[in-house]
C-alpha cells in the first residue's frame, strides 16, 4: 500500500472550488488505483484566514507543512486585500521556505481542445516551460524612500546568483534529455541587460558543454513571444527567469485553450522539503462562486503531483481520462466554448477514470 500525506491549501476565490473538485477526483483515483491512498489534511489559509488573524498563513505554517509528502494548493488573491500581501504571505513564503526552485509549466494541446492559433494542432504545441522559482525579480530585494514626495524612489532589485542560475538550468538540461525532441531554449533579455542577463548565458554555455545530446538554442524574451505565437513547433523546454516565465507560462496557457488547463509544480527537486503543486490561474474573482471554474488545471496539477510522488501508473490514467473528457468535447466548462458546471466536469473526470479499463 503507497500512502501519501497531502497537504490541501484551498486559499482564495475559485481556489477553493478546483481543489475541492481535484480531491474528489482524488477519491475516485483511490477507488481505482489498488493500494493508493492519499491522507488529505486541509489548512484554511489564504485572505480570510488574512482578515481574522492578519496574516495569510499560521504563524508555524512551514514547520506545519514540512513532513507532508506534497502540497496540493489552490489560489491566493482577494479583490480587499493587496496582491502583493496574498502572494508573499502564502505562495511565495512557501515556494521560498521550501526551496522551490524549479517552477515546471507543461503546456500542451488536449485532444479536442482547439487553440486560437488558426492551423495549431497537438503535434505543434507540446512544450514545458521551466521558471526559476526562487530568486530574480521576485527576490523581495529593494525598497521605497521619501514616500509620497515628488522625489519618491522605488527599487525592485533583482538578484540572481551562480548558484541559483546554474542549477535551474541543469534541471532544465536534464527535462529536456529525457523529453523525445531534446531541445532546449534558454530566454533572456541580455541585450539590454547587460549583467545578470548575460551572466545566464555565460553559464548556459558551460553547462551546455555537459549536455551534447540536448539541442540547445537562446532567444531574447520579446522575440520568444512572436516564436511562442509564428512557429510553436520549433520549441520544446524553456528555461527563464522567475519573471519573464510567468508571462512567457500565461500566453503558452491561453494558446493551450485556456488559463484553465494549465498545471505547475513549484520543485524542490532534491526533496528536502515538499513540493507544491497548483494551478497556473488565480483567483478569477469574476467567476468565484458562479461554479463554472474550469478544474482541468487542477486535475493535470494531480497530475504532476502523482508522478512527483513516483506514483506514475495513477498519474498516467488520471491523464489519459482528462483527455477523454476533452476529446470527447460534450462536457466542458464555458471558458472552452462548453456550457457545463465545475461539478459536472469534475463527474465526467471521475466517471472516465472508473469506467476505465486501462
Ligand atoms: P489573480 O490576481 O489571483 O491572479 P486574476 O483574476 O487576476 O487573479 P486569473 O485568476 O488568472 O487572474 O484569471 C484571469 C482570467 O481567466 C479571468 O477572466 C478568469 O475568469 C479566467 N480564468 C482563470 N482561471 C479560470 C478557470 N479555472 N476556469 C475558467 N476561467 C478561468
Amino acid at each position: 500500500m503507497a500512502e501519501y500525506r497531502i497537504a490541501a491549501i484551498p486559499g482564495d476565490g475559485i481556489g477553493a472550488e478546483v481543489v475541492a473538485a481535484g480531491l474528489e477526483v482524488f477519491r475516485a483515483l483511490e477507488e481505482r488505483q489498488d493500494g493508493l491512498k492519499l491522507n488529505v489534511e486541509s489548512f484554511p489559509w489564504g485572505s480570510d484566514y488574512y482578515r481574522q488573524h492578519g496574516r495569510m498563513m499560521a504563524e508555524d505554517g512551514l514547520e506545519r507543512l514540512r513532513g507532508f509528502d506534497a502540497i496540493y494548493f489552490g489560489s491566493a488573491g482577494d479583490p480587499g486585500v493587496p496582491d502583493h500581501v496574498t502572494l508573499w504571505g502564502l505562495r511565495l513564503a512557501i515556494c521560498q521556505g521550501f526551496d522551490q526552485y524549479a517552477n515546471v509549466r507543461p503546456a500542451r494541446l488536449l485532444p479536442g481542445i482547439r487553440s486560437p492559433l488558426e492551423g495549431c494542432g497537438p503535434d505543434k504545441l507540446d512544450w514545458v516551460i521551466v521558471r526559476e522559482n526562487t530568486e530574480g525579480e521576485y527576490s523581495g530585494a529593494g525598497g521605497r524612500v521619501h514616500r509620497s514626495q515628488p522625489h519618491e524612489v522605488g527599487l525592485d532589485v533583482s538578484v540572481f546568483t551562480r548558484t541559483g542560475v546554474t542549477r535551474i538550468l541543469r534541471f532544465a538540461f536534464e527535462l529536456a534529455r529525457q523529453r523525445p525532441r531534446k531541445k532546449l531554449t534558454l530566454v533572456t533579455k541580455s541585450n539590454a541587460q547587460r549583467h545578470a542577463m548575460v551572466m545566464w548565458d555565460d553559464i548556459h554555455a558551460e553547462v551546455k558543454g555537459d549536455y551534447g545530446d540536448v539541442d540547445s538554442d537562446k532567444e531574447l524574451v520579446d522575440a520568444m513571444t512572436t516564436r511562442m505565437v509564428l512557429k510553436p513547433q520549433t520549441i520544446d523546454v524553456v528555461v527563464a527567469t522567475n519573471l519573464h516565465a510567468d508571462i512567457l507560462s500565461d500566453l503558452a496557457a491561453a494558446l493551450t485553450g485556456s488559463i484553465g488547463i494549465a498545471p505547475t509544480a513549484n520543485l524542490n527537486p532534491e526533496g528536502r522539503f515538499p513540493s507544491m503543486f497548483e494551478p497556473i490561474h488565480g483567483s478569477a474573482f469574476d467567476i468565484t462562486g458562479k461554479g463554472i471554474a474550469n478544474p482541468i488545471g487542477s486535475f493535470w496539477t494531480g497530475v504532476l503531483m502523482l508522478e512527483h510522488l513516483g506514483e506514475a501508473g495513477a498519474a498516467a490514467r488520471l491523464m489519459a481520462a482528462i483527455e477523454r473528457v476533452t476529446r470527447v468535447g460534450d462536457v466542458l466548462t464555458p471558458d472552452l466554448g462548453g456550457n457545463a458546471t465545475t461539478e459536472e466536469v469534475t463527474d465526467a473526470v471521475c466517471q472516465s477514470l472508473l469506467g476505465a479499463n486501462d
